[in-house]
């Protein structure tokens, strides 16, 4: 029998028509690079969505076309994320700060025929213009006045471009599973891969995302996405936010800058922020040193990397904040798990609370997750049991643009049974907390033991002088592999291995604790941040552990 219900599709201009409607007065403050404080209303943003998408018709834009933008989070890149998807177009999120090689091979990938790049970015498109040949046109994300002086062809002025046109514009309606927008992962190795979102998917996730156990977002708060808007959509905030009508507020090209958001959390009053934990620490340090403060924020969301317990405590003590750490991928838009306390929890203590915190948090509502051993047998969540760990849901990809969506084959993410390998090793509680001990890649298998090298590296970074560690396995002959520890000390602070292994040996049982520690002056990252082991396991590939032949 066949329901009798509506099949209205799930389109992402119904968000910006509901928010125009229901919360027209309600504010989106930025900060761009040509104006510290911009600040309008749904209403001029949803107006100026509509020129904008008569613009890209007029420029010759079509249904399906992918329009790529390279900007930071402020409202026009917000206007870029509706005009484009809401006409039936794929917005295309490029990370400036990703090696131009890497941005060059995305721009050609995607076909992009145009793109819509913030001011900062001209340069680097200047000395990529030989390489990206077949995008038709570029739109510079500001004023006439402040249009700089470039060698790129087929320039436009974002302001002149959308001021021509009228702002009466009708939002298509087409299938819901057609293609919002893009994002490419930067993996450690082999070309990017793209992953793409449709309207349904990114519909679901904004629900999902906004529910009282997960940000609990709402019209009365005030919410910062500090995550970057061409990394994973922003983490859903500028769907999310704009569904249940919350203030926004941008920070544009001034993420990292801890006096920026101090100010902007101050003087906007922000509510909630979201942002990766090297935000945090920025802010934190900020907040330190000038002995100002962020009344007004009571919940700070982290994810992207493992968050460190200092950051927790830091916001808990000092300023009032609770810290939610949320678990995600580019491939699950990104959100998949997410912090929250259980009924029977109200008791407990400050440091239970931490414990919990410090782990990435329990599975949403449309996200089914599993652990995995070696032969693809589930294991229990008694919080002991480690395997890989595989999702699916209706915001996780099937596949990677241009590549084999067939499940089980080499280029699929998803197994024949339909989960998404993500790579990551965690083990869950009986209450459900998820915890990553590793990625699979990364973990080291010694004597037949799987040990996290995440353990090996937060034991070692609890040492107050040393500032960063990183853990890989290297060749043993009795042991198959064994950790090596890699370091870097705290400026003008001295260890040696002996010290340091000796520390270590404290909190870590006896075959996690490395057989060797190195120094080095700085550990190599991935263009978002994140340990490049690969490049520590070429660089250590022929080393060997001292007494070993
Ligand atoms: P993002 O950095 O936005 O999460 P990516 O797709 O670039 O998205 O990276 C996803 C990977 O980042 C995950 O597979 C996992 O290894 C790591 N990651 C994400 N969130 C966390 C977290 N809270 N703790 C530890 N690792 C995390």
């Amino acid at each position: 029998m066949q329901a009798l219900m509506m099949n209205t599709q799930l389109m992402i201009s119904s968000i910006l028509k509901h928010g125009e409607r229901n919360y027209p007065t309600q504010e989106i403050v930025s900060v761009t690079a040509d104006n510290p404080r911009h600040r309008y209303t749904y209403k001029d943003f949803a107006t100026r969505s509509r020129q904008l998408a008569n613009a890209l018709a007029n420029l010759g834009a079509k249904f399906g076309d992918r329009i790529g933008t390279m900007a930071w989070n402020d409202y026009r890149h917000m206007e870029l994320y509706y005009g484009i998807s809401g006409s039936g177009m794929v917005c295309h999120m490029i990370n400036p700060k990703l090696f131009p090689e890497q941005i060059n091979y995305i721009i050609n990938h995607a076909e992009d025929r145009f793109l819509f790049v913030d001011v900062l970015v001209v340069p680097l498109l200047e000395a990529l213009k030989d390489h990206i040949s077949k995008v038709e046109g570029i739109v510079v994300l500001t004023s006439k006045e402040m249009m700089p002086e470039t060698s790129l062809p087929s320039v436009h002025c974002y302001e002149e471009l959308i001021s021509k046109e009228s702002d009466e514009f009708s939002w298509p309606d087409f299938d819901e599973n057609t293609a919002s927008s893009m994002c490419y992962t930067s993996g450690t190795t082999g070309n990017p891969k793209g992953v793409v979102y449709s309207h349904r998917s990114t519909l679901l996730h904004a629900y999902a995302g906004s529910l009282p156990d997960i940000t609990n977002a709402s019209c009365h708060e005030t919410c910062m996405p500090i995550v970057p808007m061409f990394h994973v959509n922003a983490w859903g905030v500028p769907y999310a936010g704009i569904m249940v009508g919350s203030k926004l507020v941008l920070p544009g090209p001034k993420m990292a800058d801890g006096e920026t958001l101090q100010d902007l959390i101050a003087s906007e009053n922000v509510t909630f922020s979201s942002g990766v934990p090297t935000i945090w620490m920025a802010l934190l340090d900020y907040l330190d040193q000038s002995g100002k403060s962020v009344d007004s924020l009571k919940v700070v969301t982290t994810g992207g990397a493992a968050c460190p317990r200092g950051i927790i405590e830091r916001f808990k003590q000092k300023h009032g904040a609770m810290v939610m750490q949320g678990w995600g991928m580019t491939e699950m838009s990104p959100l998949g798990t997410f912090f929250s306390l259980k009924p029977g929890m109200q008791d407990y203590t400050e440091e239970q609370v931490t414990e919990l915190q410090c782990k990435q948090g329990r599975a949403v509502f449309g996200v089914d997750i599993k652990i995995v051993d070696e032969d693809n047998n589930e294991l229990p969540w008694d919080g002991v049991a480690f395997g890989a760990l595989k999702v699916r849901g209706p915001w996780i990809a099937t596949g990677y643009y241009g590549l084999s969506q067939e499940p089980g084959s080499d280029d699929c993410p998803v197994d024949s049974d339909g989960w998404l390998n993500t790579g990551d090793v965690a083990v869950i509680t009986p209450e459900g907390y998820m915890q990553i001990t590793d990625r699979t890649k990364d973990v080291i298998k010694t004597g037949g033991e799987w040990v996290s090298s995440i353990d090996i590296e937060n034991a070692a970074a609890s040492h107050a002088d040393i500032a960063e560690a990183a853990a890989i396995g290297r060749y043993h002959p009795k042991w198959t592999e064994r950790p090596l520890l890699i370091v870097v000390m705290q400026p003008g602070k001295t260890l040696s291995s002996e010290e340091i292994i000796a520390y270590m040996s404290e909190s870590l049982h006896k075959w996690s604790v490395p057989d060797d520690v190195v120094f080095v002056d700085e550990l190599p990252h991935t263009a978002t941040g994140k340990l490049n082991k690969l490049a520590l396991r070429e660089k250590f590939k022929d080393y060997q552990f001292p007494g070993v032949a």
